[in-house]
């Protein structure tokens, strides 16, 4: 079978990153509120269309109130990008709240969409952490698919040691530390089991995880792309070409760089931001090529409905 290529972008705008940092709201002004919409969603459908890539933007349903959010994705939505959903409040508590919590956020995410006429197909949990509780809300609510599972083992021991240094500056993070067992999730499309989601079961919904890279799992994410030696993304890129199913993820905030305005304070913490967005762009549209060389680029939700038969 033909192998498949998936685009995702995690529309995440910039008070969430904040609240990660455990950093106050109150710095952003209207500008930086307006980023992801304004410049950061109109230069990615630019690449998306310049290199023929299909796209699927993972939505925060809170989010499309931001000034000129819902312009952004209408013009998403009319160039055949895929819309699904990130949850509405972005909290990254949503996997340990009570069940009937969980449906509420999801319906209000479905709901800020609607308006946009589009049908919620598919999921992306906040921080990528799920618990049977969410991932059976999401799968009750029949959808086809979750794309959630990071088995990232860099990233973890990462996102641990930086939860434990705030917590000792007293600026405790409001991310939260997933379960270890996503450690040993599979890396490749799979039927979770909704008691277990990172085991392999017999649910109708299928989990796409994110590509990491075999035997390292290095992640294959846009930080990745965009920031590392270029010769080390070729060769964890080369490293994945045996995987029937590539998911590249992005965040909106990895095509926008510090002469956007973006308050100081963050593009401390994100050194990404330091790299120019000319930079990027150029590579993202490189790697867009690579995958269009031995691959078929499909939305996730294509991706999904491809892949079911097999698993
Ligand atoms: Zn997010």
């Amino acid at each position: 079978m033909t192998r498949l290529a998936a685009v995702s972008v995690d529309l995440d705008s910039l008070p969430h990153y904040l609240r990660i940092q455990g950093l106050p709201e109150s710095t952003l002004d209207e500008r930086a509120l307006s980023l992801v919409a304004e410049k950061a969603i109109p230069r990615l459908l630019e690449l998306f269309a310049n290199a023929r890539m299909p796209a699927t933007f993972f939505v925060i349903g809170s989010d499309v109130g931001l000034p000129g959010m819902k312009r952004a994705l209408s013009d998403a939505h009319a160039a055949g990008v895929e819309l699904a959903s990130h949850t509405f409040s972005h909290d990254y508590e949503i996997s340990r709240w009570p069940r009937a919590d969980i449906d509420a956020d999801l319906r209000r995410c479905e709901a800020a969409l609607g308006e946009l006429g589009v049908e919620v197909r598919g999921f992306r949990a906040p921080g990528y952490t799920l618990t049977p509780a969410l991932l059976q809300a999401v799968a009750a609510r029949g959808y086809e698919y979750d794309s959630s599972t990071f088995p990232a083992t860099p990233y973890y021991l990462a996102k641990a040691g930086v939860m434990g240094a705030l917590a000792a500056l007293q600026r405790p993070s409001r991310a939260i530390l997933d379960s270890p067992r996503v450690l040993l999730a599979p890396r490749t499309p799979y039927r979770p089991s909704l008691e277990n989601p990172y085991s392999r079961g017999a649910s109708d919904l299928i989990e796409l995880p994110m590509s990491v890279a075999p035997i390292t799992h290095v992640p294959f994410i846009g930080t990745f792309a965009t920031a590392m030696p270029w010769p080390l993304v070729e060769l964890t890129f080369r490293s994945l070409r045996r995987d029937a199913f590539f998911n590249f993820e992005l965040h909106a905030i990895d095509v926008l760089d510090q002469t956007d305005g973006i308050p100081e304070v963050l593009v401390r913490q994100q050194r990404d931001l330091r790299v120019p967005v000319r930079e990027k762009l150029d590579r993202l549209g490189r790697l867009f090529g690579w995958l269009g060389d031995d691959r078929e680029r499909v939305t996730v939700l294509d991706a999904a409905r491809r892949l079911r038969a097999m698993l």
